[in-house]
Formats: structure tokens, C-alpha cells, sequence
């Protein structure tokens, strides 16, 4: 069962905002949405740096 609340399109809005957004770390990466831990995130496919992380 999944909770949804008011936080959580807060959340997705600011997710698929970044996702596809050019990589602050390195040159060539770009966001995707991915889980990290277990945990909502976008990372770089590149570089595998988190950009933005609920938890
Ligand atoms: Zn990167």
C-alpha cells in the first residue's frame, strides 16, 4: 500500500523538474530519476552523484 499525502507531489514536482537537467558535478552527465537506497532520488547517469534525495 502506498500513503499519499501533501508532501508527496511536492516531492515528485521537484524530481521531474530536475530530471533530464545537465549534472552539476561533471560534464557530460545528466539527471535521472532513480531510488537511492531504497530512498527517492535523482542522480547523475554519469557519475552517480545525487543531486536531490528524500528520505
Ligand atoms: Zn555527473
Amino acid at each position: 500500500m502506498q500513503r499519499l499525502d501533501g508532501g508527496q507531489s511536492e516531492e515528485e514536482h521537484l524530481l521531474s523538474r530536475l530530471e533530464g537537467t545537465e549534472c552539476t558535478y561533471c560534464d557530460t552527465g545528466t539527471l535521472t530519476r532513480t531510488t537511492f537506497r531504497s530512498d527517492k532520488a535523482v542522480v547523475c547517469e554519469a557519475c552517480d552523484t545525487p543531486a536531490v534525495r528524500f528520505w
